[in-house]
């Protein structure tokens, strides 16, 4: 089947100034771009006069691993033509020995609770991607937590040598068998826990591979440089190449340090390291609450943690814990979510207001809540300022991500609008960078930090994935209130399949 693209500004994906020209596909490739003279009898105009036409948008960075199976419309409806899930150490596979402590260590980002999802391998969940993800192309890390409890359980304490092997293995496997890279989440346990060395190792098989290692580093707060340190000698020690996932400096106590991250960040390019990062383009994170708590806290799974945190002797040091721990204020961190319907109440409040509405401490009130809902709580949390977003948004090494994931709740507005809030908001309304600019950063650079050589460009040869919006309307309306909003401005959304 052939399209013709006629008339648009067309934006190859370089970030070069958009031309004027007809864009041609046939059967799924490009197959010119240029003013197009003649074309194949039956050829399917698409009138673009006044409309961008771009490369289909790339998201190096999402957590919709199983909703992408279920053919989720909120990244099609963005642009999005390629998904890149099981980010920050969490993937649905392998399962392992361990099956259910897998699913209950991936279910907090997944929102998969209701399904008994079970993937062995990395073939077995890509098998599934190929029957079932209609809409998206779907390309899958290896997440180091997952793999780590699919092996051994949700244990904190250092790996044996023989574990370690069997560990590096599977890692292996799974690349081979066609996952993309491979994911650290080292501020969720029991990830946290690994130590230099097992992460030395681990990489190591990544380089072997020649794909992507992408981390969600120990620290974006007080330990941020410190944190930068730890990748950037891992990279060196195993010749990985190096994608800082969400970087930001997190709590205003902090925001100074971002400069001298984003320093070390192009220090380590000079010295031959292949590094880079990404950030989604709002000034709030979201995650689950109990990324509060110290760590510790959460070893051996949910059920422990409870335990933990319903004998007072121990709650009082864990909240002492968190407490020292916190870059934000009470009053920055939102609940987006709860499981129980006895608790809707506190979405969308903050954490001081729901203390001062239960008479207790911020942080008690946070406690509660995991208790009461069985650790079954996210947040939207307020880290960022508005210069250090515009610092990193424009940084040459910046791809822009949604990090988008489910909730039983609200989401947070970057599952919804982060493409073309992006492209509205950031480009024609703030004015951050030119289009071409930012259209670059969301097709050819995460293309080329997947090493996916057949997209990212509008360039002859390349699969059709294209995607066209009105530049000047092109808007995500999705907001931290009312974040289930669909965009506005993306006039079609194409894929070769
Ligand atoms: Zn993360």
């Amino acid at each position: 089947m052939a399209m013709l693209f006629a008339g648009g500004l067309v934006y190859d994906g370089t970030g070069a100034p958009p031309v004027r020209a007809d864009v041609l596909t046939v059967d799924g490739r490009i197959a010119e771009v240029d003013t197009v003279a003649t074309y194949p009898e039956g050829t399917k105009r698409v009138d673009c006069a006044g409309l961008a036409v771009a490369p289909g948008f790339i998201d190096l960075h999402s957590h919709s691993d199983l909703q992408v199976l279920e053919n989720r419309r909120e990244k099609p409806l963005q642009g999005v033509t390629t998904e890149v899930v099981g980010n920050c150490g969490f993937s649905p596979y392998p399962c392992g020995d361990h099956e259910a402590d897998v699913r209950e260590f991936a279910n907090s980002i997944f929102r998969g609770g209701a399904r008994a999802w079970r993937y062995g391998s990395a073939r077995e969940y890509l098998d599934a991607v190929a029957r079932q993800a209609e809409l998206i192309a779907v390309e899958s890390l290896v997440g180091h937590g997952s793999l780590r409890v699919a092996l051994f359980g949700n244990r904190q304490d250092e790996l044996t040598a023989a574990e370690l092997d069997a560990l590096g293995a599977c890692l292996d496997d799974a690349l081979a068998s066609g996952a993309a890279g491979f994911s650290t989440g080292l501020m969720y346990a029991p990830g946290s826990c690994a130590p230099f060395s097992e992460l030395a190792r681990l990489c190591g098989t990544v380089t072997r591979r020649g794909k992507l290692y992408a981390t969600h580093m120990r620290s974006y707060s007080f330990q941020l440089l410190e944190a930068i340190d730890e990748q950037v000698n891992l990279a060196f020690a195993s010749g990985c190449r190096l994608q800082v996932s969400h970087l930001q400096a997190v709590g205003h106590l902090n925001w100074d340090k971002q400069a001298r991250a984003l320093d070390k960040l192009e220090e380590a390019r000079r010295m031959g390291i292949d590094a880079e990062f990404d950030i989604y383009p709002y000034q709030a994170g979201s995650t689950v609450l109990t990324q509060l708590l110290p760590q510790s806290a959460l070893d051996g799974g949910t059920a422990a943690m409870l335990g933990r945190l319903r004998n007072p002797d121990e709650r009082r040091a864990i909240a002492r814990e968190a407490v020292a721990g916190m870059a934000q204020r009470f009053s920055d961190v939102f609940i987006a979510s709860v499981a129980t319907e006895a608790n809707q109440t506190v979405v969308g409040q903050h954490l001081e207001t729901i203390g001062a509405a239960r008479g207790v401490d911020p942080i008690e009130a946070a406690i509660d809540l995991i208790i009461e809902e069985q650790g079954l709580v996210n947040m939207i949390s307020f880290n960022q300022s508005e210069e250090n977003l515009r610092a990193l948004l424009t940084h040459p090494l910046c791809s822009v991500i949604s990090d988008g994931f489910y909730v039983n709740g609200r989401p947070h507005p970057r599952l919804h609008g982060t493409f073309p809030f992006l492209l509205g908001e950031i480009v024609r309304e703030r004015k951050w960078m030119p289009l071409e600019v930012a259209i670059h950063k969301i097709t050819a650079k995460p293309a080329a930090r997947l090493g996916l050589t057949d997209r990212g460009y509008l360039r002859p040869g390349l699969r059709a994935d294209i995607t066209v919006f009105d530049p000047a309307r092109v808007a995500g309306p999705a907001s931290y209130e009312n974040p289930e909003q669909d965009p506005v401005g993306i006039v079609g959304v194409w894929r070769a399949s």
